[in-house]
């Protein structure tokens, strides 16, 4: 098995692939202040196995397109939603972010949780401008700077892993200079890096690697993961996910 496979397998047994919360995306569709019974249409691109997904299927009366590059999430987060009772609210679509099949001004709110730094921040706010309706909602996640300095190992670390993490102020301004007014920003709390994303991770470490008879590979992902958690515990007072919350204008 090669490297992306074994990924996907220490993830796809999870019920996020990335810091979150339902309290967190509830809190978010709560800042986007929209009628929670009119008939919404959503998508939610890199949805992985459907953690925001559900949650806004159980809160809205929407429609939802489930959009990631991966079947494998995919066909998870379809059997969750059987499970939730919310499957008829949720169509899935395995695509690439960068190239949506989507008409313009289609959904009502593109919601995206730990996801637009694939294709990268600015990029994703102006490709996907054009498939929200004038007044739709952007909701998405972004890594970002909680603090104006910090230290140069750290500063390193995200220049070599995702330069475009920046403060919320520029992320902010970003918005604005791409057509978006922002309505909403907060700071995703500790929780949902430890409770809901790294511990349960850590627990999945060992059936991980019984899986895939502790090979070379498979320990590699583990101690990569491993390294990723320690930077976290050691400079968690400096970065976050930012939820960014902004209406298409
Ligand atoms: N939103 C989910 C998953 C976040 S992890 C959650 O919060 O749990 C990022 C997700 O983006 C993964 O599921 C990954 O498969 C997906 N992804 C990565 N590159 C992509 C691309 N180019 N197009 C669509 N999805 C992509």
């Amino acid at each position: 098995m090669d490297d992306y496979q074994l990924l996907i397998d220490l993830h796809k047994h999870a019920l996020r692939q990335g810091p979150g919360g339902d309290a967190e995306t509830k809190l978010a569709l709560d800042l986007c202040m929209v009628d929670k019974t009119a008939p919404l249409k959503i998508a939610d691109i890199g949805c992985g196995t459907g953690a925001s997904t559900l949650t806004l299927a159980r809160q809205l009366n929407a429609t939802i397109t489930a959009v990631d590059l991966l079947d494998e999430f995919l066909d998870v987060l379809k059997k969750r939603a059987t499970k939730a009772g919310v499957s008829e609210k949720i169509s899935t679509l395995q695509c690439s972010m960068e190239n949506l099949p989507f008409d313009d001004e289609e959904f009502d709110i593109i919601w995206a949780e730990g996801a637009i730094y694939n294709i990268g921040f600015e990029k994703g706010l102006n490709d996907w401008r054009q498939y929200l309706k004038t007044g739709g909602l952007l909701v998405v996640s972004e890594i970002t700077w909680t603090t104006g300095s910090r230290p140069s190992e750290l500063q390193q670390h995200w220049d070599n892993e995702y330069p475009e993490i920046d403060v919320a102020s520029s992320k902010i301004s970003l918005l604005e200079s791409c057509g978006y007014s922002p309505i909403g920003y907060f700071v995703l709390p500790e929780h949902c890096w430890t409770d809901n994303y790294y511990t349960p991770m850590q627990e999945r470490f060992v059936d991980f690697l019984e899986g895939h008879e502790y090979s070379e590979k498979a320990r590699d992902i583990v101690e990569t993961e491993t390294k990723e958690i320690k930077l976290y515990n050691k400079y968690k007072d400096y970065f976050s996910y930012g939820m960014y919350i902004a209406r298409k204008h």
